[in-house]
């Protein structure tokens, strides 16, 4: 009897450590379609990833009152990547501060020293991806700069946070941990300058703040994020189809200053006062935050129409309704007036094409061709 109970447990343990590697495989894969992160670090070599600091409240402290006030900027590059544990299984890091300002105060200078320095970087061989930290509150504008301008199909990848690096639940360094996993990852070439954060990878094009306060404020919403990355892994869906980084026309090489281009908000009982201060102050372009599909009040139109026809300013109609299109000629004839219709993009994207358009050309239809193709 106990001889036959020795030889069952000598069985049982035989058949298990038959069966016990390959437990793992034998349980359901919910692997996502492809993923990088903790799962690369452990195959071949690491990639080197440089980060680019440029403030914001990623890098912001907390005044002394707790509860509400901090200071963006505050951090310095160094102290970002140190605050966030195991980051380097992911990546070979580096990091160096472009600027340390609250994203409030992005200009056209930083933007072209910027994108100057993102361009050599990504055209060394010591860096196979780029992070860049960023304020939240421009950081759609900055990103889709850099989507127009960026000379490379290695990955870049804008990161910011919600709450100060010395808040409670600080979203910091999950946001910077999975957008080091993504400018890490192989698969993150060629899809255009990204956004990652509160575990979402947004293409710049798409990606806008939706929520004032919020850790879940970015979205895509015409058209839905471009992946998911949780705790370093990625989940991809579809690429962007637009024209983005290499394939653009628009190059920083020898700008030294970018076009004057302002954004008028519509709304009931619309003067055009505003429009004609701002070709007097110099603007060259027009974006209107219209009501509905791009529309305003028809002295407003009428004053537009002016300005395009007599000064060559340039006019693009948006919209300030969050979602949707701008259709050419749908209740305005665009034709006729000279104007550019924005389709997707709202009023802060469309200032920056327009930006890049016109270091271009002036013509309305070559600039719509523009808005049609990125
Ligand atoms: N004002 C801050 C900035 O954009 C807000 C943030 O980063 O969330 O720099």
């Amino acid at each position: 009897m106990k001889m036959r109970r020795q030889s069952l447990s000598r069985t049982l343990a035989a058949l298990l450590a038959l069966l016990l590697p390959t437990l793992p495989s034998a349980q359901p894969v919910t692997k996502p379609a492809v993923s990088a992160g903790k799962s690369q670090a452990k195959q071949g070599p690491k990639a080197k990833v440089r980060i680019v600091a440029t403030g914001g409240t990623i890098a912001g402290a907390q005044g002394d009152s707790g509860s509400y006030g901090y200071k963006s900027g505050t951090f310095k590059v160094e102290d970002l990547i140190q605050g966030v544990p195991h980051l380097e299984k992911l990546a070979t890091l580096s990091g160096e501060q472009v600027v340390n300002i609250g994203s409030q105060d992005m200009n056209d200078a930083v933007w072209l020293k910027l994108a100057s320095r993102v361009n050599a970087l990504l055209a060394s061989p010591d860096v196979d991806g780029l992070v860049v930290t960023h304020g939240t509150d421009t950081l759609e504008e900055t990103a889709y700069f850099l989507d127009l301008v960026v000379k490379s199909d290695k990955p870049v990848v804008l990161v910011g946070s919600m709450r100060p690096a010395t808040a409670v639940s600080a979203d910091g360094p999950a946001n910077l941990y999975n957008g080091v996993a993504v400018a890490a990852s192989p698969e993150a070439r060629g899809r255009g300058v990204l956004v990652v954060i509160n575990d979402e990878i947004h293409a710049a094009r798409n990606v806008t703040k939706m929520n004032t306060t919020n850790v879940e404020t970015f979205h895509s919403p015409n058209r839905g994020p471009a992946g998911l990355v949780n705790t370093g892994a990625i989940t991809w869906m579809d690429p962007v189809d637009r024209k983005h980084t290499k394939a653009t026309e628009f190059s920083v090489k020898g700008l030294e200053s970018l076009p004057r281009v302002d954004i008028l908000y519509a709304h009931a009982n619309m003067s055009p006062d505003l429009i004609e201060a701002a070709v007097e102050h110099g603007a060259q372009g027009l974006v209107i935050a219209g009501v509905g599909d791009g529309n305003m009040t028809q002295e407003s139109i009428d004053t537009l129409e002016k300005v395009q026809k007599e000064h060559g300013v340039a006019v693009v109609r948006s919209s300030r309704v969050p979602t949707g299109l701008v259709l050419r000629d749908n209740e305005i004839n665009d034709d006729q007036k000279g104007f550019v219709a924005s389709g997707e993009f709202n009023p802060p994207k469309a200032r920056v094409l327009l930006q890049l358009a016109l270091t271009k050309t002036c013509r309305p239809e070559r600039i719509q061709r523009m808005f049609d193709e990125y």
